[in-house]
């Protein structure tokens, strides 16, 4: 693979300035890993139970088997193709979405997809009918619970937290802020719970931010209309999965998505104490 020239910046042998020869390329691809990401546990098992992680203590039972088969083919695969391989959560940003219209158009698997597929079906099949195909429908990323399920984050975190330990890595756990200027003492006792009790090795808290285009004022929080000088041309900045983006940036599966996220009030974080 490294012979064929069309990785140029992968297989580039830098010279060593000490002794003016070159090195070995700057990628080792005997070293790489290759990652394999899933989307929509939740949605296999709402399929598999009828009921999704946040509903059905079965439905996590049955989502967390599933990821612990995909382990054991994984181990297969590993030892057959000897490729270093990782089971993994993977951003998944184009994904959600296109998986989810792959199985909406599926003659096979269509009417099943649309039992469980997230977001605005309704729109999204008119849409589909006319030939677009960037609609506002998805899968939940991951391991993750349903991003609209009303759930008090410590029972997110109690699902959730199942997962850590058996995926390779990229799992998240999110904390959507549903107040512009969160109290900074829930948020360290939230960190200190998260970090001491939970199996959670990776988490983060996202603040929506509304950024006017006519002050330039930064805002904590989504608004129509800047509440510094009432603009009404502001954009938002949220984070897609791994980072933040301007949302009008976003495919309309990740928009419809961050339109169902369910906010947690950072007063209201269901800390016990
Ligand atoms: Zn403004």
């Amino acid at each position: 693979m490294p012979d064929n020239r069309r990785m140029p910046f992968a297989t580039q042998r830098p010279i060593d300035p000490s002794g003016g020869k070159r090195g070995p390329t700057a990628v080792d691809f005997e070293e790489l890993a290759y990652t394999i990401g899933l989307v929509g546990a939740n949605e296999m098992a709402q399929h598999h139970t009828g009921k999704q992680l946040h509903e059905s203590a079965e439905a996590v039972k049955l989502a967390v088997r599933a990821v612990l088969e995909m382990k054991k083919y994984l181990k297969e695969l590993r030892i057959r193709s000897g490729m270093k391989l990782a089971l993994a959560r993977t951003p998944a940003e184009s994904c959600a979405q296109r998986l989810a219209v792959c199985d909406l158009l599926s003659g096979e698997f269509g009417a099943k997809a649309r039992m469980t597929v997230k977001g605005s079906m309704g729109e999204a099949l008119k849409m589909l009918r006319k030939g677009e195909r960037d609609v506002p429908v998805y899968y939940s990323n991951g391991t993750h619970v349903y991003v609209g399920a009303r759930l008090p984050l410590v029972e997110r975190m109690k699902i959730e937290n199942k997962f850590f330990p058996i995926l390779d890595g990229g799992n998240m756990f999110h904390v959507w802020l549903g107040e512009g200027d969160p109290d900074p003492e829930s948020l360290l006792e939230m960190t200190k719970k998260i970090s001491a009790k939970t199996q959670i090795g990776y988490f983060a808290y996202t603040r929506d931010l509304t950024v006017c285009e006519n002050c330039g004022k930064v805002q904590g929080g989504v608004y129509k209309r800047c509440p510094n000088c009432g603009s009404a041309s502001v954009r938002w900045w949220s984070r897609v999965t791994g980072y933040y983006q301007d949302v009008g940036g976003w495919n309309r599966g990740k928009k419809q998505e961050f339109q169902q996220r369910f906010r947690t009030g950072a007063g209201n974080l269901g800390i016990a104490t």
